[in-house]
């Protein structure tokens, strides 16, 4: 009979479907994209410090993923000879097993802490817990109370990392001990999913994006046509209501179905091609910009435990920038960038190293006096900008000055003053720029997404990187240098049309 682990568990409750898979159908798993690897060694990197916080613990880790049962016995022996710490402690009982990242004896009391590298207890880490706890009861090794030790996004870093307050020890035993009845019939459901050869006969709905994206999505969302309901823009439940009626396509929207004016155009894009210009208000909208125009670009990088002096966890730190200057035609004037060595993210010593300050700096440097900052989706640049000027007050003056400088080049598509149908239900600037210019394309770059440059620039700092540092850095211009390069393509689009 195959047993039921704390993962599949956890599959189960989001979709029995999501289980079989999982177990009957290992043709249909999706490969792991680096990005997820990069997760899975954030989530390790997390673990590794969590333990330093219950030094000097015995590992029960299995030497690969199968040999569990070295991880049973070993977890048995040291819980009898009274080691007061184990990792990765596993248990097995009839039907079940799991593995927890802690297990401690504090005065006698057993305490069962769970790592998690989110910043808030989550109602799905309570559910992985509540089978946790019934595991460790089933195998004779209840323990007295159970925890969940995760992120505290109010630590913001100042020197070395502080491990006691980077995380927080917060106590679920009453919930998980709640939860117990419910844990036993879902477990005797899941088992009868994973001993039946049959699918389960279930269809798409919520769960396949709760409380993640499911990773059978591409197969089971199959049978969904072009230009389907969920393609609907901030469709806010609307997306479901026609599924749920049997209309899959926006092309079978009934004309006296609800929808917002610019769910009204996109629908109307697709049934009828047409188009929406608004030109007085595009008009309006560059009446409002000062020249020269600054097109400006952050990318930035985002890790659980903070890089930086001044920075909380997941906080977003710029590393790089790209700004295109024009004039009122869009005409480049110049272009500047900024992006420091890796290594200068590393053992920095005194403000002045600090590579933020560095491109602050750069900056200075960089802008003209003024002149309108044009950003898509340009609160997020405000953003880093408010949170430099927080962290380096000797530069506060000059950054403050940026942000009334700023414009946001979505606006217009975000509220569809001007739409095309090629736009389908996004108004990003990747699904923006392929309808306007489409000839202007990021395929020729070797790094073709911000996601990807912050995973490669992060893999720099931290000396995992293998590839060719120069080409690389030169990769990560590139696609940079392309992203401000793309928003003066919309604005002289923008501009022609209002002139013609
Ligand atoms: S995509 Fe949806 S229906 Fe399919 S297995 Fe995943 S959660 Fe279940």
């Amino acid at each position: 009979m195959i047993k039921l682990s704390k993962s599949r568990f956890l599959s189960g409750i989001q979709c029995p479907k999501k289980l079989y898979y999982n177990i009957h159908r290992s043709d249909l798993k999706p490969h792991i994209l680096s990005q997820q690897q990069t997760l899975f060694a954030a989530g390790n990197e997390i673990g590794d410090l969590a333990r330093k916080l219950f030094p000097g613990g015995e590992d029960a880790s299995p030497s690969s993923y199968k040999d569990y049962f070295t991880s049973i016995k070993n977890t048995k022996k040291w819980i009898a000879e009274g080691v007061p710490t184990i990792y990765e402690a596993t248990f097995s009982c009839s039907g079940g097993f799991s593995a927890l990242d802690i297990f401690h004896l504090n005065q006698n009391e057993r305490w069962a802490i769970e790592v998690k590298s989110s910043t808030s207890v989550k109602d799905y880490h309570i559910l992985d817990a509540s089978f946790q706890y019934w595991v460790m009861s089933q195998a004779g090794f209840r323990p007295d109370r159970i925890f969940i030790m995760h992120i505290d996004n109010n630590y913001i870093r100042d020197g070395d990392i502080d491990i006691a307050k980077l995380f927080k020890l917060e106590e679920i035993t009453a919930m998980v001990i709640s939860n117990q009845e419910w844990v036993i019939s879902k477990k005797d459901e899941f088992i009868g999913v994973l001993n039946n050869p049959d699918e389960p006969n279930l269809g798409i709905g919520k769960q396949c994006n709760s409380p993640y994206t499911c990773e059978y999505v591409s197969h089971c969302w199959s049978h969904l046509p072009e230009n389907s309901v969920f393609e609907l823009y901030n469709a806010k439940g609307k997306d479901w209501l026609l599924y749920e009626s049997g209309i899959m396509s926006m092309l079978d929207i009934p004309d006296d179905f609800i929808l917002t004016d610019r769910q009204r155009i996109q629908v109307n894009g697709i049934k009828k091609n047409l188009s929406n210009i608004d030109i007085s208000k595009i008009n309006k909208f560059i009446s409002t910009f000062q020249y020269p125009l600054h097109f400006f670009d952050f990318e930035t990088i985002s890790t659980s435990i903070p890089l930086l002096n001044g920075t909380a966890p997941f906080d977003q730190i710029p590393f790089q920038y790209s700004l295109h200057i024009t004039d009122e035609y869009g005409n480049v004037i110049c272009h500047h960038e900024f992006l420091p060595q890796a290594d200068e993210f590393r053992d920095i010593k005194s403000i002045q190293e600090d590579p933020r300050v560095k491109m602050v700096k750069a900056m200075m440097k960089h802008f003209e006096i003024q002149g309108s900052i044009i950003a898509y989706n340009a609160p997020f640049e405000i953003s880093r900008i408010k949170e430099l000027s927080i962290v380096f007050p000797e530069y506060k003056d000059f950054l403050d000055s940026l942000i009334n400088r700023f414009i946001d080049l979505l606006i217009p598509f975000r509220n569809a003053w001007y739409y095309l149908p090629e736009m389908g239900g996004s108004a990003s600037i990747k699904s923006v720029l392929p309808a306007i210019a489409p000839e202007f394309s990021y395929k020729d770059l070797e790094i073709g997404h911000g996601g990807l440059a912050s995973e490669i620039y992060l893999s720099m700092i931290k000396g995992t990187f293998s590839g060719n540092i120069n080409a690389t850095r030169q990769n990560l211009l590139d696609y940079c240098e392309r992203d401000t390069e793309g928003m003066v393509v919309i604005y002289r689009h923008l501009n022609k049309i209002i002139h013609s």
